[in-house]
C-alpha cells in the first residue's frame, strides 16, 4: 500500500489539546498530518493513578475527534495489547512510514519527553521544529530575562513584576487596594463547626468516550494504583469553561479566606479544581485570571479571594514552569537535606493510623486530587520531616494526581515541600508539627494520636519528627536569618527530652522504612 503524502509531522501530545496552540498554526490539511500516541510507557514510568491515565486519553480522544470533524487528518495510535511501548518507538514507526520533511512540536511539559522525541527525530535524520508554548503568560526567555543570575528566586517578585506587566489588578503602577498580598485577610481555619454546607463543584460525568476510556484502563492496568468510580473531570474545552463559570459562581467568594483549611470528606471546599483543565490545555490561563476580575468589578467577589485566586496561576504556575526549564534535568537529581528514607508503603493504600494522612491519601486514590494545603502540608510535611528521598516522593506526586506534569509537579514537590533545591524556591522549609494542622483542619479530632505530645503512646508523629528534624538541620537553619526564630524553639526544648524525642523518631522511621 502507498504511503500517504506528508509534508509535516504536527505532533500534539496528551497535555497539549489546543486547536490554537502554536504546533497546529499554519497546518495545510492537504498535505501535513497530526501524529497522536497513547504510549503504554506514559501511563508506567511511575505508577500513575487509573484516573489520571483515564483523563489524558479521554482528552486525546475528545480532541482528535474535534480535529478530524474539522477536516484535520490525524494519524493516531490508540493503546491496546500492541501500542507503543513509549512515544519514541511509536513516532520512529511513523517517521519510517510518512517519511516527512520536518516534524513540528510544541514545547512539552517535560524534560523527558523533548530528549526522546529529538533523539528519535535526529536517528531518522529528519527535521525536528520546537516551537515556544504560548499557553503561558511568560515564556521561557523573559523568565531567564527576569531570573538573570539570582541565586534564589523570589516568588513575590516576579508575581509583582507580571502583574505589572499584564496590568491585572493594578491602579496605575501600584497594586489596586494598596497591597500587593492580602494573607492577612487568608489562610483563615474553618473553626468548630466547619465549613457548613459547600456548594459541590459541577461534575462532568463520563461520556461514551470516556467510559471507553475507563474501561481500557481497567484491563490494561489492573494493578495501577487509585479508582475510576469518581472520575469526573472536564475533558472538553466547554466541560472545562462550565467548571470555571460554576467555580467564579459559587466558591470564588470564599476562596481566599479559606484557602489554607482543611476538612474530612471535603476533598474541594472552596477551590477552583481547574488545574486539570489548564495543563490539558483545554483552558487558556488567561481565562481564570479575567473572569476573576470580572467578579471583582462587578462585586460578585471581594478582592482578597481574587487577589489569592489570581496569585495561584499569574504568580505560581508560572513561576515554577519557569524555575523547571531554567533549572534543567539536574534539578530532579537535587537532594540538599540528605534525605534517604524510603516512601512509606501506606502512601500507596492510605492504610495507616494516623487520621490526617488516611483521610488525604485515601481522597486521592478515590479522586487523584488534593488541594494544595493537603498536599503541601499532609503528604508533603510528612515525607519532608521523615527525610524520605526526594525522587521517591517526587515519583509519587507525578503518577498519583490528575493535574500531574512534570514541569508543574516538580518544582512543587522539590523545591517547596522537600527543600531539596536547597533554598531556590522558597527561603525557608515548611516544617511545622501537629499544632499546625490541628488548627487548620478537624482530622486531629479523629485521631488515636494527641498532636500536642511528641513522646509516649499518643504521640503524633509529625510533632515527634517536628523536632528531630529542626534537631538534624540546627546547623544549617539556626543562623540564617529567615529561619533563625524558628529553629530558636529548640532552645525551649531540655537537651535530654529532646533526645529521648530523637530516639523516638529514629524508631518511627525505622517501623516505616
Ligand atoms: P486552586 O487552589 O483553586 O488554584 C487555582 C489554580 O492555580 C490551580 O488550578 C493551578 O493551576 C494554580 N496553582 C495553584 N497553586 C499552584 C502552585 N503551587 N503551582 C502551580 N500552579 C498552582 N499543581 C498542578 O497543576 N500539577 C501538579 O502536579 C502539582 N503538584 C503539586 C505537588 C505538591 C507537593 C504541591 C505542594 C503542589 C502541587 N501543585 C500541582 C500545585 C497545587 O496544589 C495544584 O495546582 C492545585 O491544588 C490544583 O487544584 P485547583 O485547581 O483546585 O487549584
Ligand atoms: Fe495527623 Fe497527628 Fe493530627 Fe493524628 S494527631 S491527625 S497524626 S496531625
Amino acid at each position: 500500500m502507498q504511503s500517504p503524502v506528508c509534508r509535516r509531522l504536527v505532533l500534539v501530545l496528551g497535555d497539549q489539546l489546543d486547536r490554537n496552540g502554536p504546533a497546529l498554526a499554519g497546518l495545510d490539511a492537504g498535505q501535513d498530518w497530526v501524529w497522536m500516541c497513547e504510549a503504554r510507557a506514559e501511563a508506567t514510568q511511575v505508577p500513575s493513578h487509573k484516573a489520571r491515565t483515564a483523563l489524558f486519553l479521554s482528552g486525546m480522544r475528545h480532541f482528535r475527534d474535534r480535529l478530524l470533524a474539522g477536516g484535520i487528518p490525524v494519524r493516531y495510535r490508540a493503546l491496546d495489547r500492541e501500542s507503543d511501548p513509549s512515544l519514541g518507538a511509536g513516532l520512529g514507526a511513523e517517521l519510517k512510514a510518512l517519511r516527512p520533511r520536518r516534524v513540528i512540536l510544541t514545547q512539552p511539559g517535560e524534560h523527558r519527553v523533548l530528549a526522546e522525541l529529538k533523539g528519535v527525530c535526529e536517528a531518522a535524520g529528519t527535521h525536528l521544529e520546537v516551537r515556544e508554548d504560548t499557553h503561558f503568560l511568560c515564556s521561557t526567555g523573559d523568565f531567564a530575562a527576569w531570573a538573570g543570575r539570582r541565586s534564589t528566586l523570589v516568588l513575590e517578585h516576579f508575581y509583582r513584576h507580571l502583574r505589572r506587566r499584564e496590568s491585572v489588578l493594578m491602579d496605575g503602577d501600584e497594586p489596586l487596594g494598596g497591597r500587593w498580598n492580602r494573607d492577612t485577610e487568608n489562610r483563615k481555619p474553618l473553626g468548630r463547626r466547619g465549613p457548613g454546607l459547600v456548594p459541590s463543584p459541577l461534575a462532568s460525568p463520563p461520556d461514551q468516550t470516556t467510559r471507553a476510556v475507563m474501561d481500557l484502563v481497567e484491563v490494561q492496568f489492573p494493578r495501577a494504583p487509585g479508582r475510576l468510580d469518581c472520575f469526573d473531570w472536564p475533558v472538553t474545552p466547554e466541560q472545562a469553561q462550565g467548571a470555571l463559570a460554576d467555580f467564579i459562581d459559587h466558591r470564588l467568594p470564599c476562596f481566599g479566606p479559606y484557602q489554607d483549611a482543611m476538612w474530612t470528606g471535603q476533598p474541594y471546599l472552596y477551590h477552583a479544581r481547574i488545574s486539570t483543565a489548564l495543563n490539558l490545555r483545554l483552558l487558556d490561563p488567561r481565562r481564570p485570571i479575567a473572569v476573576a476580575v470580572e467578579a471583582l468589578q462587578s462585586g460578585r467577589a471581594p478582592l482578597n479571594s481574587v487577589e489569592g485566586f489570581v496569585r495561584q496561576i499569574l504568580g505560581w504556575r508560572e513561576y515554577v514552569r519557569g524555575v523547571y526549564w531554567r533549572e534543567g534535568p539536574g534539578y530532579l537529581e537535587r537532594n540538599a537535606l540528605d534525605a534517604h528514607q524510603p516512601l512509606p508503603a501506606f502512601y500507596w493504600t492510605g492504610e495507616t493510623d494516623y487520621a490526617c494522612l488516611r483521610a488525604v491519601i485515601g481522597q486521592v486514590l478515590e479522586t487523584g486530587y488534593a488541594h494544595h494545603i493537603q498536599r503541601l502540608m499532609i503528604t508533603g510535611l510528612f515525607a519532608l520531616l521523615l527525610g524520605v528521598e526526594p525522587r521517591q516522593i517526587h515519583a509519587w506526586y507525578l503518577g498519583m494526581f490528575v493535574d500531574a506534569v512534570e514541569w508543574v509537579e516538580a518544582p512543587n514537590t522539590l523545591g517547596m515541600s522537600q527543600y531539596a533545591d536547597g533554598g531556590l524556591l522558597t527561603s525557608k522549609p515548611y516544617a511545622a508539627s501537629g499544632a499546625y494542622i490541628n488548627r487548620m483542619s478537624n482530622y486531629c479530632a479523629g485521631c488515636r494520636f494527641d498532636p500536642g505530645e511528641a513522646l509516649g503512646e499518643r504521640a503524633c508523629p509529625f510533632t515527634t519528627l517536628y523536632w528531630d528534624f529542626l534537631a538534624r538541620h540546627r546547623v544549617r537553619f539556626s543562623s540564617h536569618p529567615r529561619t533563625a526564630l524558628q529553629w530558636r524553639n529548640l532552645e525551649r526544648l531540655e537537651p535530654e527530652r529532646l533526645k529521648v524525642i530523637r530516639q523516638a523518631a529514629e524508631a518511627l522511621r525505622r517501623s516505616l522504612a
